[in-house]
């Protein structure tokens, strides 16, 4: 099962981590600083909470 990685730091997301999702549909940390240059913020929460948000994020990827 491929897990889906944050950008930054290159972690595995888990449930419970607070996460922000971008214009061109990234999901970063919200911890992590800005390491490269992120487009506009449209949403954040926790990473179950948005995998559920939104349809094309596969749901099997929940750790
Ligand atoms: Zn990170």
């Amino acid at each position: 099962m491929a897990y889906i990685q944050c950008p930054d730091c290159g972690k595995a997301y888990v449930s419970q981590d607070e996460v922000a999702l971008d214009v061109i549909n990234t999901i970063i940390h919200k911890e992590c600083p800005d390491k490269r240059n992120h487009l506009n913020i449209i949403d954040e929460g926790t990473f179950e909470e948005i995998v559920k948000r939104y349809p094309f994020f596969d749901e099997s990827r929940l750790a």
